[in-house]
């Protein structure tokens, strides 16, 4: 068996309202707008990129900007929370950031960890868990967020099922996850190394109703591959396991796999490289429209359909420090 994937690389959702949802990650959460392009299959609507400074693996929230789907709830068979990972002594900080800027949120303990639970723009259940680790992290001095409390990665991500048995088999057995603990219908697993950035939590959930596409919910979750020949150990594992997995996909900043798990969770395995600075400097990150060389003749065309999208300026680091 290839070596467990180290943990989360990105989580894509679909945002209903693009210009709402930047001033939500960047101007709430601090996150740096890193990439502007467009979803390589629906050309002429955007794919937009939240991370750390440079984007770093495990801190790679991203949207699909597609107004015309109904904004639904989110159900089983799908990611329903998106937990990030933020210094433990930095939750009072964000409390009264929050309440500052009228973004409601309870605080509550899973595992005996405080975390704060809110929603996005779209009501995306995000939460932010008061455990991090700095070490694969690049902060953005430039974030409205001070960096001592900034979002240093992803935590987890919780998967809905309606029966969570397949689902925990196929991570157990499969995927090489380990199962570290469990409390009231919620089961906690690790990858890799553990700790935050490599926690999945899987819920059983008969009652909930069963998720479909819809703006506010979690598209898919994808996991990282050190390089190529880990993402093809693993696609190799997948389909013997009997998993319908896609041929690798260029994907510019990565290159990935696709496949569901048992519960009908859309999983992702993308490569570590080549990164998002692959079509622009760090510095410039996210400052200009990026295409994939198949849509750069489509260019003024795919710009005229595309509503501007207005980053908001850090001058405003004062409110909740
Ligand atoms: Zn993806």
């Amino acid at each position: 068996m290839p070596a467990n994937v180290p943990g989360i690389h990105h989580v894509t959702c679909i945002t209903g309202d693009v210009q709402k949802n930047v001033d939500f990650y960047v101007g709430v959460l601090g996150l740096r707008f890193i990439k502007k392009t467009v979803n390589f299959d629906v050309p002429d609507t955007y794919h937009i990129y939240f991370g750390d400074y440079v984007g770093t693996p495990g801190s790679a929230m991203t949207f699909f900007g597609w107004p015309h789907l109904p904004c639904r709830p989110a159900g089983s068979g799908q990611v329903t929370v998106v937990s990030f990972a933020v210094p433990n002594r930095s939750l009072q900080f964000w409390t009264g950031r929050l309440r500052d800027l009228n973004v409601e949120a309870s605080r509550v303990s899973r595992f005996g960890i405080d975390t704060l639970v809110l929603k996005d723009f779209d009501s995306i259940q995000i939460e932010l868990v008061g455990e991090a680790s700095d070490e694969r992290w690049q902060p953005w001095p430039d974030s409205p967020v001070d960096p001592h409390h900034q979002i240093r990665s992803f935590h987890s991500v919780t998967l809905c099922e309606e029966s969570d048995l397949n689902t925990i088999q196929f991570l157990t057995d499969t995927m090489g996850f380990r199962k570290v603990a469990s409390e009231d219908n919620r089961t906690r697993f690790e990858t890799g190394a553990g700790g935050p950035s490599s926690v999945l939590d899987v819920l059983d959930a008969p009652e909930a109703p069963v998720g479909e596409e819809a703006a506010g919910t979690v598209h898919h979750v994808a996991w990282r591959a050190t390089n190529d020949a880990h993402e093809l150990d693993w696609r190799e594992v997948l389909v013997k396991s009997g998993r319908n997995v896609t041929p690798v996909i260029e994907r510019k900043y990565f290159r990935s796999i696709y496949f569901r798990e048992p519960g009908g969770v859309l999983f992702e395995i993308a490569t570590d490289q080549p990164g998002f600075t692959v079509d622009e400097p760090a510095e410039a990150l996210g400052s200009s429209l990026q295409l994939p060389p198949q849509y750069e003749g489509r260019r003024e065309d795919l710009k005229f359909n595309l509503t501007p999208i207005v980053v908001p300026t850090t001058a405003a680091r004062g409110a909740g420090r």
